[in-house]
């Protein structure tokens, strides 16, 4: 566990020293099955990344029936955002990591509440022909957690709606990875709009790139 725990540290620095979020904000976890513990390790809430410590990383069992009262009777701190965490691992077997960011580009998007549609091929990365926004709710709450597992819908990621994005994948690095390609998705995105309507793939189109894609071989 120390070791998964000092990998999700490095990721979560880099969430501060690459463009994908500042200081305290997002969050990130991955999961983790070992020594007979199913659950996920998670980022503290409210601590800078660049303080992290390995005893600050929280570890929640894969508990339909947790809840804040006994995440508080237990004195745990995991991010405030650990349902939607716990709702993807429960919902996506594929999911073993998660990163959850404000990245400026991605939260611009998400702003004005709508899908992102396909004015790039490489939208396809985030599994779909269309990027989905999902629908504003608090932070934290389960509403927020069951409008992103709505748009996750046969998606690796998503935006959600005046907040940021959230991206899964196999592992830290393919998760990080992915939430790096949506917000340069977004950057490009913001650019293209500003020059009127883009011309958008067709379905058939797109669905040549989806086929492509899962066949593309990343070193
Ligand atoms: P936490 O510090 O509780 O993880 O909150 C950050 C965040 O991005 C909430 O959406
Ligand atoms: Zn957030």
């Amino acid at each position: 566990m120390e070791s998964l725990k000092r990998e999700l540290i490095k990721y979560a620095k880099k969430l501060n020293n690459s463009n994908l979020s500042p200081l305290r904000s997002g969050n990130i976890s991955v999961r983790y099955n070992s020594d007979n513990k199913f659950g996920f390790l998670i980022t503290p809430s409210g601590v800078k990344y660049n303080n992290l410590k390995e005893s600050q990383i929280v570890f929640l069992e894969m508990d339909e029936s947790l809840n804040d009262r006994k995440i508080q009777k237990e004195k745990l701190n995991p991010s405030s955002e650990w349902r939607f965490h716990q709702d993807i691992y429960l919902n996506k077997p594929d999911a073993f990591a998660i990163v959850h960011a404000h990245s400026p580009h991605a939260t611009a998007v998400s702003a004005h509440g709508k899908d992102i549609p396909a004015f790039h091929y490489m939208i396809a990365l985030a599994g779909g022909n269309d990027i989905k926004c999902a629908k504003y709710a608090t932070f934290g709450t389960k509403e927020l957690s069951q409008n992103i597992i709505k748009a996750l819908d046969d998606r690796k990621g998503c935006l959600m709606s005046n907040h940021g994005q959230v991206a899964f994948g196999k592992n830290l690095d393919q998760a990080f990875e992915l939430a790096q390609e949506i917000e340069n998705i977004c950057h490009q995105y913001i650019n293209t709009i500003k020059l009127g309507n883009p011309k958008i793939l067709s379905f058939e189109e797109m669905n040549k790139i989806l086929e492509k894609t899962k066949n593309y071989k990343k070193n």
